[in-house]
């Protein structure tokens, strides 16, 4: 990190996780629209409330912290924040942060870009918090906590909403009185800055194919599919809330919405149908044994295989009915921790994929997790591209520290 280059701190605060990563923004980035941050440290605090483990490493692998803490220390997200900030300071001593990005998952339809953020902007992500609730009061607590402590730093709001805000009208559609349409009842997308990246970085290597007709699966904790055309979002598995669509490390996914009315007639409170739809259910519900693939694929136990086979069976039928929408499919790509972690997984779904699409994977290529997996022959090419959204929040924040310096 240097001292003449502006910092920038990026922040993910998830639900039992705070990471902050440190970006250089190169002086010669001012004068070119093509800005490329440059990652210095990263820190993180994980297990909020339950096990809280803080870890700090600059970029070329230097460990700066790596420590557990008792609870009460960490309780809660703004203390993790302060922590983490605490760690990050003795790096940033020499550059202190210039701007703030923060990872926000819904912005709803007001925000269709990244933002400055103001009490305006918080206002509207706080009406948002029920339809994110296992992510938007965390970005928020973050927002506050920075505005608390260092109330004149830019901060900016990047949306994992906003790469799907062109979708035709028809994609953002659900089949209740029109009126809720009108009142932001509808089909948004979420994980858009990793599809933003992925768009960048197959426009990069494979321009060809960036043009096409492309469906990205980025299978992580959270898990959903993104229909893309000449590198825009055409379509997504996720809906008005970042439960729809795929089956996940612990929600369900689609699921037939008179599901929810018989467990509501059951007597169950909203707030229980809540947790168990976004925290007991998807592979650790199936299961029984994890919400973590790695421990599903080690298990012997019969429904993490059930779980697994059903995780496949979902994705390859999702992959078939977004390809519908783009009227055919020119590249598949996997990305997130298990899509470019995972050979069974990926092995699983393109088997599923053979006779629909052509897709033939090369076993060795797929084991090795390289950047092409499917064979010179396969009809529909299958990659294998790591994401980067917390760089793709650096880029936009700074775009808009850019733009807000030269207003200034
Ligand atoms: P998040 O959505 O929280 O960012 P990640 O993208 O890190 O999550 O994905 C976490 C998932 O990736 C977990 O289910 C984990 O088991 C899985 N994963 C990570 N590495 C591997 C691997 N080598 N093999 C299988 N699954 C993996």
């Amino acid at each position: 990190m240097s001292a003449t280059h502006p910092t920038i701190l990026v922040v993910n605060a998830g639900s039992s996780s705070v990471k902050v990563s440190v970006y250089a923004v190169p002086e010669a980035a001012h004068a070119n629209a093509d800005i490329n941050p440059v990652l210095s440290a990263h820190g993180q605090i994980e297990g909020i409330g339950v096990s809280p483990r803080l870890s700090a490493s600059m970029a070329d692998g230097r460990i700066v912290a790596d420590e557990r803490f008792p609870v009460a220390q960490v309780a809660d997200h703004d203390a993790a924040f302060r922590l983490i900030r605490l760690v990050l300071s003795i790096g940033l001593r020499d550059a202190p942060p210039v701007a703030i990005g923060h990872r926000v998952v819904h912005g709803g339809a007001d925000f269709s870009a990244a933002v400055k953020i103001d009490d305006d902007v918080i206002t509207k992500l706080e009406a948002l918090i029920p339809l994110a609730p296992l992510h938007q009061p965390h970005n928020l607590t973050a927002i506050r906590a920075v505005r608390a402590a260092v109330p004149a730093l830019l901060q900016v709001a990047c949306f994992d909403t906003a790469f799907h805000a062109g979708h035709d009208p028809l994609a953002q559609l659900l089949a209740l009185p029109y009126e809720y349409f009108e009142r932001g009842i509808r089909r948004y997308g979420f994980h858009g800055l990793s599809y933003e990246y992925i768009a960048r970085r197959l426009q990069q290597i494979a321009p060809d194919l960036a043009q096409g007709r492309v469906i990205v699966a980025h299978l992580g904790n959270g898990a959903s599919l993104c229909a893309m055309r000449d590198g825009r979002s055409v379509e997504s598995t996720m809906g008005l809330t970042a439960l729809d669509g795929l089956p996940m490390g612990t929600r369900c996914g689609a699921i037939d919405a008179g599901a929810i009315l018989w467990l509501s007639q059951q007597g169950m409170s909203t707030k229980d149908i809540e947790t168990m739809l976004y925290q007991e259910s998807g592979l650790k519900g199936l299961s029984g044994v994890s919400s973590d693939m790695r421990a599903l694929l080690a298990s012997d136990a019969p429904r993490a295989r059930l779980a697994i086979d059903f995780y496949a069976y979902r994705a390859a039928q999702e992959i078939g009915k977004l390809a519908a929408t783009l009227g055919g499919l020119d590249a598949l790509v996997f990305t997130a921790g298990i899509g470019a972690n995972s050979p069974p997984v990926r092995e699983k779904i393109c088997a599923r994929l053979a006779d629909l699409f052509g897709i033939s994977l090369d076993a060795g290529a797929n084991n090795e997790n390289r950047q092409r997996i499917s064979r010179d022959n396969s009809r529909v090419p299958v990659l294998v591209l790591p994401t980067d959204e917390e760089g793709m929040i650096a880029l936009n924040t700074a775009r808009i520290m850019m733009e807000h310096h030269a207003r200034a």
